[in-house]
């Protein structure tokens, strides 16, 4: 498996989106097919605000008008594939047919004080990483920004509407999780966190303190993400203190190692305030030896870190498996003793394939591109 660190290349283009400009581009489109700009207020409202692309909603719009522009600015984008609770439906991963038929997961969670959803960057993962799931099929191709606002929004109007355990909620928290390297797609990442976190009716309106990028350590792009200075979470998935072991589990290491990454991590945490989330899937008689929990403290002593451990979720033709408890104990007991704050993830949806590593929807697009619009989710 190599790694892939460019999109191949694609078909096409999904259907421009209002997810996908900024304010003044949106009344353009509007103005130039002769309505008044602020019509592209009145759709950013519906959909940022009440989470809505139907024509049918927009009762403060012209009828004759509606469905021109929505099929202009609101294309729909995903179409629900599937749906599968589990947690007494606390959890809820949904697999979306984006435009060209490729596949993507998203998965949103409800825990007693949050909402969250999990949502892909990009259609499979080129970063080749062997105990993934996602990771084993390679890249199909990057999301657009509004592929990734719209899995959101998606979630935001399922928990309004009371579809998970609990009744009505409000999405709080946004991590970028899913399938995907979201740092080797970096601008429609950005554009994306741009979205969410302006407030309504440009964005979503969600505090960036509630949004998680997460990264296998593209130095250069972490970089970029540094001098945005953006109140985000930034996690870093090491999975291994030590560069002979992190080539292997994490194998675009090789290009940027432990230090470097690091490095750029403790950079970011300087220029935010925020503490690095350090994810560390844990992985029986691999990476779970006293030693390497010793060398991880070293690493991580005295810096402003969290780690994440996860035990390992089980994958399709892998050999590999969770730690023992014994291990995991161990593990987390010499990080503790060092006063590295560390936690054990409490892993949501495995028995729906919905964990973290397991999203494998097959990814490929089906025959050349269809039409766009069409049956939609919403
Ligand atoms: N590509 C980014 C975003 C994906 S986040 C990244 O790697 O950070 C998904 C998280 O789940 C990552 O920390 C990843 O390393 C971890 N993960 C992948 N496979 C896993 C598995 N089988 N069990 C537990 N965690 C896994």
């Amino acid at each position: 498996m190599t790694i892939q660190l460019e999109t191949p290349s694609r078909r096409g283009k999904p259907p421009r989106h209002l997810a996908d400009l900024s304010a003044a581009e949106r009344r353009e489109v509007v103005t130039g097919v002769g309505q008044p700009g602020y019509r592209a207020d009145q759709l950013s409202r519906h959909y940022f605000g009440r989470f809505t692309g139907s024509p049918a909603d927009m009762t403060d719009l012209p009828a004759a008008v509606r469905d021109r522009l929505t099929t202009l600015l609101l294309p729909a984008l995903l179409t629900e594939q599937r749906a599968l609770t589990c947690d007494d439906n606390a959890t809820r991963k949904t697999v979306w047919r984006l435009f060209d038929g490729a596949l993507v997961e998203s998965v949103l969670m409800r825990y007693p004080d949050r909402v969250t959803v999990c949502v892909s960057s990009q259609a499979g993962c080129g970063m080749a990483c062997p105990f993934c799931a996602t990771g084993q099929a390679g890249l199909t191709r990057n999301l657009s920004t509004a592929e990734i606002v719209d899995q959101v929004v998606a979630a935001a109007r399922a928990c309004v509407a009371g579809e998970l355990a609990g009744g009505p909620a409000r999405l709080s928290n946004v991590v970028f999780m899913g399938m995907g390297e979201p740092l080797a797609n970096y601008d429609a990442l950005l554009h994306a966190v741009r979205r969410l976190t302006t407030p309504v009716p440009d964005g979503l309106g969600l505090a960036q303190r509630h949004i998680t990028v997460s990264t296998v350590g593209l130095v250069p792009a972490m970089r970029r993400l540094v001098a945005e200075r953006l109140q985000v979470t930034l996690a870093v998935s090491l999975h291994a203190p030590d560069d002979e072991l992190r080539d292997t589990l994490v194998p675009i290491n090789t290009r940027w190692n432990v230090a470097e990454v690091l490095d750029t991590a403790w950079e970011f945490a300087s220029t935010t305030g925020r503490r690095i989330s350090i994810e560390y899937a844990l992985i029986r008689d691999v990476n779970d030896q006293p030693e390497r929990a010793h060398l991880l403290a070293q690493l991580l002593r005295g810096r402003l870190a969290h780690v994440n451990l996860i035990p390992l979720n089980p994958t399709p033709g892998s050999k590999w498996t969770a730690s023992r408890p014994q291990s995991e104990a161990t593990f987390v007991r010499i990080l503790r003793a060092a006063g590295v704050s560390t936690t054990v993830r409490d892993t949501r949806g495995r028995e729906i394939d919905a964990a973290c590593g397991q999203l494998a929807a097959s990814t490929r697009p089906d025959k050349p591109a269809k039409a766009t619009a069409g049956s939609s989710q919403r």
